[in-house]
């Protein structure tokens, strides 16, 4: 293998050793195994194909100064991943098997989790898809778990530099009461449209608005939504938007911090009050706003006005880098030390 150029790696796909699998079968869940193949072989008329059976996760692992591997909050991805097979009738995955299944496969990876202070991480990527020839609608008998691993680079590769956003009332990304709660493909389909227009326009993502009132804030396409103000932290509550175990965590470190944190609905007019607004998921941690426009209604709400990420947002986000790369410690229980 040629040698791996850690500080210029982009968060695309590189092939690694291995995946590992566990099959569901006759109400059972195998153990899981390694494989070196990159493909699957499944059925024509298996339901994640043609009925949308399909659940994923995104989670990542980081190398410490003490060369130690940390996993950051893999069991409430498990959870999460629970929650995302009920919501769409898949056969529940056992938090075991998805947490022996993750550490396997960073395990056996181990060689492509970038050294501390590149930058760079190991991203961790469970999937779990519906099997079995279906031909009308139901939920499958069998089903599929698999995790891969990519090292990716750092998403900012200019720095923590505040992006625009775009409203598009055109689009909703999910329904009031669909599936916006879970982390399934269809989702993401649902949303492509809308992104690509705001990525062709300029912006880095689409801000959706509630589906049923078009009133309140809901999410960026694969991010939540946070504002800053009045040393208090502010996310949206919606019954249309994704759990985020990047804003969990980062609420939680707004309150060790000794701020206020609110979980509410958020009209768009408040946009016009925030000090700072990001957006939260994995990928980034944060990536600070720098402007909401409203395309359809000609309105603009201008959120940095120095262009630069403001004092907050850097200081969540440097407290999370910091106890994910075992900088800062871990007094929450989120990381898991691979053995
Ligand atoms: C995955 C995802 C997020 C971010 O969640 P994290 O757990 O923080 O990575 C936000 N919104 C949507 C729609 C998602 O799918």
């Amino acid at each position: 293998m040629n040698a791996i150029d850690w500080s210029n790696l982009s968060f695309g796909y590189m092939k690694t050793d291995y995946n590992v699998r566990s099959y569901y079968k006759d109400g059972k869940w195998s153990t899981p195994a390694e494989t070196t193949s990159e493909s699957i072989d499944i059925h024509m008329a298996a339901t994640c194909l043609h009925y949308g059976q399909e659940a994923f996760e995104g989670l990542k692992a980081f190398r410490g100064k003490d060369g130690k591997i940390r996993i950051f909050r893999m069991h409430d991805n498990a959870l999460r991943m629970q929650s995302s097979c009920h919501g769409i009738m898949m056969a529940e995955l056992p938090v075991e098997v998805f947490e022996e299944t993750v550490l396997k496969a960073v395990k056996l990876n181990e060689r492509f989790v970038p050294p501390y202070g590149s930058g760079a991480s190991l991203y961790i990527r469970p999937l779990l898809i519906g099997l079995g020839a279906q031909v009308g609608v139901k939920p499958a008998n069998e089903y599929l778990f698999l995790v891969f691993v990519t090292p990716v680079g750092p998403y900012f590769k200019e720095g923590f530099k505040p992006t625009p956003v775009a409203i598009l009332r055109g689009f909703d990304r999910a329904a009031p009461l669909g599936t916006g709660t879970i982390k399934i493909g269809g989702n993401y389909a649902a949303s492509l449209v809308a992104g690509n227009k705001a990525h062709e326009m300029g912006y880095s993502a689409v801000l959706y608005l509630d589906a049923k009132e078009k009133k309140y804030l809901d999410e960026c396409g694969p991010a939540n939504f946070f504002g800053i103000k009045n040393n208090t932290y502010i996310t949206p509550l919606s019954s249309s938007i994704l759990p985020s175990i990047t804003n969990k965590s980062l609420m939680q470190l707004a309150e060790d911090m000794g701020m206020k944190v609110e979980r509410r609905q958020v009209p768009e007019e408040e946009l016009a009050t925030f000090e700072e607004a990001g957006q939260v998921g994995t990928a980034a941690v944060i990536s600070p706003i720098l402007r909401v426009d409203d395309i359809d209604e000609n309105k603009s709400y201008v959120i940095s006005k120095d262009g630069n990420a403001g004092p907050v947002s850097t200081r969540l986000y440097n407290k999370l880098k910091g106890i994910q790369q075992g900088d800062e410690p871990d007094t929450h229980g989120w990381v898991t030390i691979l053995e």
